[in-house]
């Protein structure tokens, strides 16, 4: 019998309200003794019962649903974006030192800046993850926010919530001036088999792979369904506590202990120690201990443990003076170059990849490295069969670094480049004055073509859903797709695509029903979509608000492109280049006469005004209406600026729902605040903008 028995029983004769109360204590210390302590104080099914149970009275009655309820963490709120949030004090970034003589120098300006040689200092181990910052009011975490620019960051905090480590609600508080309000901050990380197995599970499912853990990390936090998060085995280790309170401010070392007592994951292997010599002892130590820890780290953090003297030290530059990073030099591993073999992108860009004897190094297995372009093979003079070192650093994106001149066969050849395209066309390469790559410029080029057509139909361009990676690859072997024309006649070729293998009728119904919905997709995206050289999805737009339409723009020579302030040689001559060309403008011509949007739309064309120029907007909370991407986009119409933080150059801040900090200081600076009721009241036209601002 668990000890928990005495709660289950005789449930019935609580209120819900207190029985929810309860089942949230036990639950949520339950995830304590599982995660942190791994010391489970129940069985799973005890577990699955209560937290059913929960559920079960939560749906029932929505009142009870506290922002610390366990029932949080398995997400389920959908964003539209992150709301902003400024940082009540900056998360500083630390100066990094390669060498223990580096380190030897911080020690000596520490000990010059107290005036006093005895400063203990704390060593942690660096977690290569995202730095967050949690915010406690009454025991309760009210809001999780990234590092951002260490000034305004995002808030992600119903993603935060699914870490099951971490305390939504605390149970323990160790004084009381910790109950009111408190700043922790920690590393969010993922462990390498979790990330070995995530993206070995996305790769198999054709989906993209990341670089290495911390990326991941990052890319998860950035997920606007928390749903997709719970899924995700994200970990935290805490490692600074903020409490406005005297006790908070004796020592670090004490703080780390103020965060486990009150259940939040530290690092086991921080430690205090009383002078530099034991510091380089524990870099020594770790130097070779580090692949063995289940996560990656990148270095060593050393801090005064002194919270007076860091306070003495302070900062500059952003960079506190009593913190130091040291990083471990990257790992090397020693492997046979087998082969060079080549990558073709959408632009036509060949890029060398090197095929290498699997090698284990830090955490993953290395087989392929990109060799970026012929310079820096040559550079390397690396050369096929040699034996080659391969680098992981902080990033984990292995790459290499040179060779074993004594380990080179005599026979080994000198790299060159081909001259002839690897696709099954073999076209000739050309390799454009003053540029590093070289370019298969074929029009038919198979490889090519894939990698447009994957461009064409992405989401930031047509938004073709059910148009990705693996269809295309299978449309393109069999002859259904040879170009980005061919998309907008695939209707012509539904039999033979319902007859193929994972096809049916339905499956290509609503495949063709999002290539009819793609005719929809405004100009600027259209023009991304094109995939002309050097044209991003900020330069489309650019030109689509300049130009208005794919006439105007194919009419503009060179002086008239250059005009535009963000518009280069290399940008100019490749427009020019494009339109010259046969094979694009037949297929521009097929897009014409499927009906794409070559020009911005009259309502777009005459909202262009410069009803907003000079003025400086600032948007924050949630918005209904619209998205933020969306108001923005209104504000940007009408020659407004949309900046991140709220000052006194600013115009007014456009408030939605749960408006934070922004606005408190817009109040303070007393910048006018508008509703999203009278942003919308303005760009329909009912109210000028200027009846809020006080302005004639
Ligand atoms: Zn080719």
């Amino acid at each position: 019998m668990s000890q928990f028995d005495i709660f289950s029983a005789d449930s019935s004769e609580q209120s819900p309200s207190k029985r929810a109360e309860e089942l949230r204590a036990i639950i949520n210390s339950a995830d304590h003794a599982y995660y942190v302590e791994a010391h489970p104080i129940m069985s799973d099914r005890e577990y699955d019962g209560m937290f059913r149970e929960l559920q079960d009275l939560e749906q029932h009655d929505p009142t009870l649903l506290t922002p610390d309820s366990p029932t949080q963490r398995i997400g389920g709120s959908q964003l539209k974006e992150f709301v902003q949030v400024m940082h009540k004090k900056p998360m500083l970034s630390l100066a990094n030192t390669y060498s223990e003589e580096e380190v030897r120098d911080f020690d000596e300006r520490v000990t010059q800046g107290l005036d006093n040689p005895h400063h203990p200092y704390v060593c942690e181990l660096k977690v290569d993850g995202v730095a967050i910052s949690l915010h406690y009011r009454n025991g309760v975490l009210e809001r999780a926010v990234t590092r951002g620019d260490g000034e305004i960051g995002d808030d992600v905090t119903a993603n935060i919530k699914t870490i099951k480590e971490l305390p939504l609600k605390i149970q323990h508080i160790p004084f009381e001036e910790l109950n009111q309000e408190m700043e922790i901050r920690g590393e969010v990380y993922m462990e390498n088999a979790a990330f070995l197995a995530l993206n070995q599970a996305r790769e198999e499912a054709g989906e993209k792979t990341y670089a290495n853990p911390r990326n991941l990390t990052a890319g998860t936090l950035k997920q606007l369904n928390s749903k997709e998060v719970a899924k995700r085995p994200l970990k935290i280790v805490c490692y600074y506590l903020d409490g406005n309170s005297e006790k908070t401010n004796i020592s670090h070392a004490e703080n780390l202990i103020h965060l486990k007592t009150m259940g939040f994951p530290i690092s086991q292997y921080s430690k205090r120690v009383d002078d530099i010599d034991a510091v380089s002892r524990f870099l020594n130590e770790w130097e070779y201990q580090r692949d063995q820890l289940p996560f990656g780290i990148d270095g060593i953090v050393i801090k005064v443990d002194s919270i007076p003297q860091q306070r003495i030290l302070g900062t500059v530059a952003r960079a506190p003076k009593w913190a130091i990073a040291y990083k471990y030099e990257a790992l090397k591993a020693e492997t046979i170059l087998q082969d060079i073999t080549f990558q073709i992108g959408r632009t036509g860009v060949v890029t060398p990849v090197a095929e290498l004897e699997p090698v284990f190094l830090a955490g993953s297995t290395i087989s392929r490295a990109t060799l970026h372009n012929e310079d820096f093979i040559l550079g390397l003079d690396i050369r096929i069969s040699d034996t080659v070192i391969v680098e992981k650093g902080g990033d984990v994106i292995p790459k290499i670094t040179g060779f074993i001149a004594s380990k080179r066969h005599p026979d080994a050849l000198k790299f060159s480049f081909p001259n002839l395209c690897p696709c099954p066309i073999n076209s000739d390469l050309h390799h454009p004055e003053g540029e590093v790559h070289y370019l298969c410029m074929h029009p038919e080029c198979p490889w090519q073509i894939r990698r447009r057509l994957e461009h064409f139909a992405s989401r930031d361009a047509m938004n073709i859903e059910g148009l990705g990676e693996k269809v295309i690859d299978q449309f393109v072997e069999l002859g259904l797709l040879h170009s980005i024309a061919d998309i907008y006649s695939l209707q012509e070729k539904k039999d033979s695509i319902q007859s193929l293998d994972r096809w049916g009728l339905k499956s290509v119904d609503k495949l063709l029903e999002s290539i009819e919905q793609s005719k929809n997709q405004p100009f600027r995206k259209v023009l991304f979509a094109l995939g002309i050289r050097h044209i991003g999805e900020g330069m489309s737009k650019t030109l689509a608000q300049h130009f208005g339409s794919i006439e105007a723009l194919q009419n503009a020579d060179l002086n008239q492109l250059l005009e535009i302030k963000e518009v280069g040689n290399s940008i100019a001559n490749s427009l020019i280049e494009f339109f010259k060309d046969e094979h694009e403008m037949s297929m521009l011509n097929t897009l014409k006469h499927a009906d794409l949007c070559m020009s911005i739309d009259e309502s777009e064309m005459a909202i262009r005004t410069d009803e907003f120029s000079g003025f400086s907007i600032v948007l924050t909370g949630e918005l209904s209406a619209l998205t933020r991407k969306e108001a923005s986009e209104e504000i940007e119409k009408r020659g407004g600026k949309v900046t991140g933080s709220v000052s006194k150059k600013t115009t007014c801040l456009i408030a939605g729902e749960q408006a934070g900090s922004k606005l408190d200081k817009a109040r303070e600076l007393n910048i006018p605040i508008l509703t999203e009721q009278d942003f919308l009241a303005v760009i329909q036209g009912t109210l000028p903008l200027t009846s809020f601002l006080g302005l004639p």
